[in-house]
């Protein structure tokens, strides 16, 4: 849009060469802009000007092709002429925003929330997709990527007898193969001092039993209970949704911060940092729900796990242990379901 009265602009001119500046008049006649100061009188095409966009409260700039430039506090005059030519419509709008600061609040607030509903219910259901149609030979190679690493950095053989260990993976196959025929099991021994009395499962149905928690056990169904818990999170695939959930989070601060090599270098520690962390609390009561049907189905009550787990407890006191003893959710919350689903029918749930 062109209008005829001409617009005048007052501010500072400099010449390009000198850091100096002069007091200066920038007027606007149709398409021309001219520039009057002391000494100095040009005309030039408004088209070939550059306007800085504004910028809060900061002046304005004028960028001329012979690289002088031309500022202006007097913003109320600039945007009277860029309105006039029609430039930096949308980038003036962020001032238009600042000036409106509780839009600007809501939005941010707004924003907010998106992401916290994201990373609370979306970004789980999206883990949860992926990992179901994870393929078995990605699984596969997790499970022993991460074996090797812990075997590494935590964990030692097993000193346990051989033929503790035949007792114990004969009683876990039949278990394996009742709740979920489809994965191939393998149970492993190991010791280590920093996971002490414990047990995991990766995401392909590799299970490690410590041989502390062989040691703990009163008998071979605490045992027993132990593994339908982690057969749980192997079913449920806790394993590759809880990597897709932190590498959502990885991706979703790097593309944040700008910082897209951390997501890379960071991904191949994630299994490792499962083990040392555990589930979220949904996934800890899925799993309790799996080893419960289970525990009931075989001895008619899930008294060994809850066993298992208060010994653990005592066990451990302020020890953090991840998986079985995480700190959410608590032990006494679990302990309650598992005798709530004492409490339930048989066979009520599928
Ligand atoms: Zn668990």
């Amino acid at each position: 849009m062109t209008v005829d009265t001409p617009i005048t602009v007052q501010g500072l001119y400099f010449d390009g060469h000198s850091s100096r500046s002069r007091e200066a008049e920038l007027t606007l006649h149709g398409q021309v802009l001219s520039v009057q100061c002391e000494g100095i009188h040009f005309e030039l095409p408004v088209r070939s000007v550059h306007i800085e966009a504004g910028i809060g409260a900061m002046r304005r700039v004028f960028k001329f092709p012979g690289g002088q430039r031309f500022e202006s506090d007097d913003h109320t005059a600039v945007t009277q002429l860029e309105q006039a030519i029609g430039r930096n419509r949308g980038l003036n709008f962020v001032n238009t925003l600042e000036a409106r600061w509780p839009l600007v609040v809501g939005c941010l607030l707004g924003l907010l929330l998106a992401s916290v509903a994201f990373w609370q219910w979306g970004l789980p259901l999206a883990a949860r997709a992926a990992a179901s149609v994870t393929p078995r030979a990605m699984l596969a190679a997790l499970d022993s990527q991460t074996l090797a690493l812990l075997d590494r950095q935590l964990l030692e053989p097993s000193q346990l007898p051989a033929i503790t260990r035949q007792r114990l993976s004969a009683a876990f196959s039949p278990l394996a193969r009742e709740i979920d025929a489809d994965t191939r099991y393998q149970l492993v021994f190991r010791s280590g001092e920093a996971l002490g009395a414990n047990a995991f499962a990766l995401p392909n149905g590799t299970i490690v039993l410590t041989d502390d928690l062989v040691r703990l056990a009163r008998n071979d169904r605490e045992i027993i209970g132990v593994l339908a818990h982690e057969v749980g999170h192997v079913i449920e695939r806790h394993g590759a949704r809880s990597i897709y959930q932190s590498a959502g989070l990885l991706l979703f601060v790097s593309v944040l911060t700008g910082d897209v090599a951390a997501a890379s270098t960071v991904a191949g520690a994630l299994s490792l940092s499962l083990v040392q962390n555990g589930y979220s609390r949904g996934m800890e009561r899925e799993a309790d729900d799996v080893a419960a049907r289970y525990l009931r189905r075989k001895y008619g009550t899930t008294a060994p796990l809850r066993d298992m787990l208060s010994r653990l407890e005592r066990a451990h006191q302020d020890v953090k242990v991840p998986d079985l003893l995480s700190t959410h959710p608590g032990v006494d919350e679990r302990l309650r379901r598992l005798e709530d689903a004492d409490r339930q029918p048989q066979n009520a749930r599928p």
